[in-house]
């Protein structure tokens, strides 16, 4: 089973990239943002515990996410591989995965990482808030909130994946068609 996880901060492209990738490599996509933004929507306890933070751009308790990825991998046995999105977020978050991937003798095979500048993330977040509706792109404190927390919280995972030797930064302001480009030379490697 192949694991690889597509890395950046918010408005860096994930979304866009992880189609093509899931199309062309044939990877079963887990969006923890699109898992947690279902839950909300169907109004169950887990979304709506989850609301308040997302609303406010703050990351959600690691043990709801790494549930959800857990159930995910549990339920999706014979998949080719599985491509995470928006997880991890936190070092916590990436040594559960590191114990769960090593429980069956399995590791994260490469991280994906679109690289962009603060100015880019406000820029891309406050376009799609006219075409996405999402109620966290549409208050500037809530992106800079996002942005900050990516700084604190989620960029520290870049030292912890370089030192595994599996972090592959990518240029995450080309065209949509050279970023993909570079990732998939980067998966074909
Ligand atoms: P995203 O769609 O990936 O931008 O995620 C939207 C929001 O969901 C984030 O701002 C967080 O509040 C929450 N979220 C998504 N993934 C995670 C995660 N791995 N850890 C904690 N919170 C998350």
């Amino acid at each position: 089973m192949k694991y690889y996880i597509l890395f950046g901060p918010p408005g860096a492209g994930k979304g866009t990239q992880a189609k093509f990738i899931k199309e062309k490599f044939n990877l079963m996509h887990i969006s923890t943002g699109d898992l947690l933004r279902k839950e909300m929507a169907e109004g169950t306890p887990l979304g709506l515990q989850a609301k308040q933070l997302i609303n406010n751009g703050q990351l959600v308790p690691d043990e709801v996410v790494v549930g959800m990825i857990k159930t995910t991998f549990a339920s999706n046995k014979d998949v080719n591989g599985f491509l995470l999105d928006g997880f991890p977020r936190t070092i916590a978050q990436a040594e559960k995965l590191d114990e769960m991937l090593s429980q069956t003798g399995e590791k994260v095979d490469k991280v994906l990482s679109l690289v962009i500048s603060d100015e880019t993330i406000f820029e891309r977040i406050s376009n799609r808030a006219r075409t996405e509706g999402r109620k966290d792109d549409a208050d500037p404190a809530v992106i800079q909130n996002r942005i900050d927390t990516y700084h604190q919280k989620t960029e520290p995972l870049i030292g912890y994946y370089t030192q595994k030797g599996n972090y592959c930064p990518i240029p995450g302001e080309q065209t949509i068609e050279e970023v993909f480009g570079c990732i998939c030379n980067q998966i074909e490697d």
